[in-house]
């Protein structure tokens, strides 16, 4: 760990000390590195360093980066997906963590079936209700994750929630907590470089931080 650049070794001790703060073992908690529209140059210094999970929001901007040095990596697609991009999501990404909708699912499904190439699939939760934000309402959660298992086949490990970014954090990560007990999910993947140690207390097995350690992104 002595050449990661200050700020990568900074997040990941964070996150290990809120992990112990909360009575959690920090080996519980994924940091996934969120590469998009970082420079090679900040992000070399963190994959040399050791890092192996990087999380991106574009199909074709990972594939141009990652394509031939994904080997041993865990790359997580952060960002909407939009049904024609499905064959190559299933194709590139281990994990899918913006499934919010029936078309897509359905999609992803046959791709897996295509494929033979299953991706770890989380379930999008838009939290605060937001128009522009991706994600199935809270309300509709249910019925879209038991849509996902029996009628696609596709089975979700966890939810996903980027919460409105003029509100306390705790109570959106505290909703997506629920709603993935209710629904037998064990993963959540909620907290970015603003609070990510605050998802880490509310029950985060990733967070999802990007300018917090490569910087702020161009
Ligand atoms: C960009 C992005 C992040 C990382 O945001 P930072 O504030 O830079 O840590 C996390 N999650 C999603 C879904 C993103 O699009």
């Amino acid at each position: 760990m002595s050449i990661a650049p200050d700020a990568y070794a900074d997040v990941v001790a964070r996150i290990a000390r809120a992990a112990q703060a909360a009575g959690r073992d920090p080996a519980d908690v994924t940091l996934v590195a969120v590469s998009k529209q970082q420079p090679w140059e900040a992000v070399e210094p963190v994959l040399a360093a050791g890092q192996r999970v990087f999380g991106e929001n574009r199909v074709q901007d990972a594939m141009a980066r990652w394509d031939g040095r994904a080997d041993g990596l865990t790359l997580h697609l952060i960002g909407p997906l939009q049904s024609n991009k499905a064959k190559e999501a299933v194709a590139f990404f281990d994990v899918i963590e913006t499934v919010d909708r029936e078309k897509l699912a359905r999609v992803l499904a046959e791709e897996v079936q295509r494929q033979g190439r299953s991706p770890r699939i989380y379930v999008q939760v838009n939290t605060g209700e937001e128009a522009q934000k991706a994600g199935v309402i809270p309300a509709e959660a249910d019925a879209f994750i038991a849509a996902c298992r029996a009628t696609f086949g596709l089975q979700p490990e966890g939810l996903m929630c980027i919460p409105p970014a003029d509100e306390p954090a705790g109570p959106h990560f505290a909703l997506l907590r629920k709603i993935a007990a209710r629904n037998g999910l064990a993963k959540l993947s909620m907290g970015m470089s603003g609070d990510f140690e605050t998802a880490v207390r509310f029950g985060a097995t990733s967070v999802r931080v990007g300018s917090a350690v490569f910087g702020v992104r161009s």
